[in-house]
């Protein structure tokens, strides 16, 4: 079936009590049994609810997963996925990862005896050699943030296979529509829903997509002792965004290749990032692995500071400047001091993470609009 058409109906039958067309928002916290041990497949919210179900059904068709699990945030589900380690246990990811990854990683599994290495990504062969005999877990983002490395998830996942260690990818950059880890290898999928598969800036969600039966049942066992789960409200708000991922991810994407050929020719611009660009130094492997390159485009401002990329920002009038990601409307964000404040300054500056840095979001508005925005701005 075609990606657009499951968006819209898997896990989404008429209601089968009302015939509602569209799954209603259960806001119950219990289910009345018939009799003891008696129910239609429901007892408590925590443990379940028909319309986070709708939305785990749906979730877990577009990453072509067996199993999905709805979590209250990205880093809910995280935290379900590493919940699987032991103390003593190894996790090699990338030096990139999204900063609450690492607070994740450094401020709380750290204290349980979890221990981590970073590299860079591009390269596989790294991931080989950071393996040691308690590596449990590969931790790969890509493309990663904010600089859009792209890491070659069929190699890694090869090497992950036959070192015997689990790979998990999170994909909320590139979003299901654009590409599936499951089917390059890869053994979990996480996404923060808040982003490109919500779609509209007005909710917080996270989901674990998987095939092993086994590790599914250890997961949902977390999902209902841990209790970070979705309300029913933000899961309908969540499943609404998703009937339109495709059209919205091929508008993001269209935008995106705009927007980063207008800053690659802008004389005030001194790089961009775009794995689209046949410039980017991933752009084979991202045309391997990806249907299309995203919505996200990073770029350096000549000369640029704290200062001047300030007085860039503030003169944007289309683009608004804020956190976050993956929404129709078109933001801005200054990584230093935004998303990657809480790195510390010595590897944010390895990371290239510097002062002229700036990362946009690109929403699903008019090319002409966003075009002048930025034109107007860096003038
Ligand atoms: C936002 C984000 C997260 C965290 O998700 P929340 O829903 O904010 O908890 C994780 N990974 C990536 C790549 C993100 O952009």
């Amino acid at each position: 079936m075609d990606f657009s058409t499951m968006a819209i109906h898997e896990g989404q039958a008429p209601d089968a009590a009302t015939g509602a067309t569209v799954v209603p928002v259960y806001q119950t916290s219990t289910f009345t049994q018939q009799g003891i041990g008696e129910h239609k497949g429901f007892e408590y919210s925590r443990l379940s609810n028909p319309t986070r179900t709708a939305l785990e059904v749906s979730l877990a068709a577009l990453e072509h997963a067996r199993y999905g699990l709805a979590f209250a945030s990205g880093l809910a589900a995280e935290h379900a996925v590493f919940s699987l380690l032991n103390p003593g246990d190894h996790i090699v990811t990338v030096a990139n990862v999204y900063g609450g990854t690492v607070r994740l990683f450094e401020r709380l599994f750290s204290r349980y005896g979890i221990t981590f290495s970073y590299v860079e990504g591009s390269d596989a062969q790294e991931f080989e050699g950071a393996i040691g005999s308690n590596t449990k877990l590969i931790w790969l983002e890509t493309p990663t943030n904010p600089l859009l490395t792209i890491v070659d998830i069929e190699a890694v996942a090869s090497i992950a296979r036959a070192r015997g260690v689990l790979l998990a990818v999170d994909n909320t950059f590139a979003s299901p529509y654009f590409q599936r880890p499951l089917e390059l290898g890869a053994d979990i999928v996480v996404q923060s829903t808040t982003k490109y598969i919500a779609g509209h800036s007005d909710v917080i969600g996270g989901a674990v997509l998987l095939n092993d039966a086994s590790i599914y049942e250890e997961l949902r066992f977390f999902q209902n002792t841990i209790g970070a789960i979705p309300g029913p409200q933000d899961v309908w708000l969540t499943l609404r965004g998703v009937k339109t991922l495709a059209v919205r991810m091929r508008q993001h994407e269209t935008n995106a290749f705009a927007v980063a050929r207008f800053l690659q020719d802008h004389p005030r611009v001194s790089q961009v990032y775009f794995p689209g660009l046949p410039q980017h130094p991933n752009h084979e492997v991202a045309r391997r692995q990806m249907s299309g390159f995203g919505g996200m485009v990073s770029f350096r401002l000549k000369e640029g500071n704290r200062e001047s990329v300030n007085a860039f920002v503030k003169k944007l009038k289309v683009f608004s400047l804020a956190d976050s990601l993956g929404g129709v409307e078109s933001l801005v964000c200054f990584p230093m001091v935004m998303t990657h404040d809480a790195v510390p300054e010595k590897q944010r500056l390895e990371l290239g993470i510097t002062g002229d840095l700036l990362r946009l979001s690109i929403g699903i508005e008019g090319i002409d609009d966003l075009l002048a925005d930025l034109k107007q701005a860096l003038a």
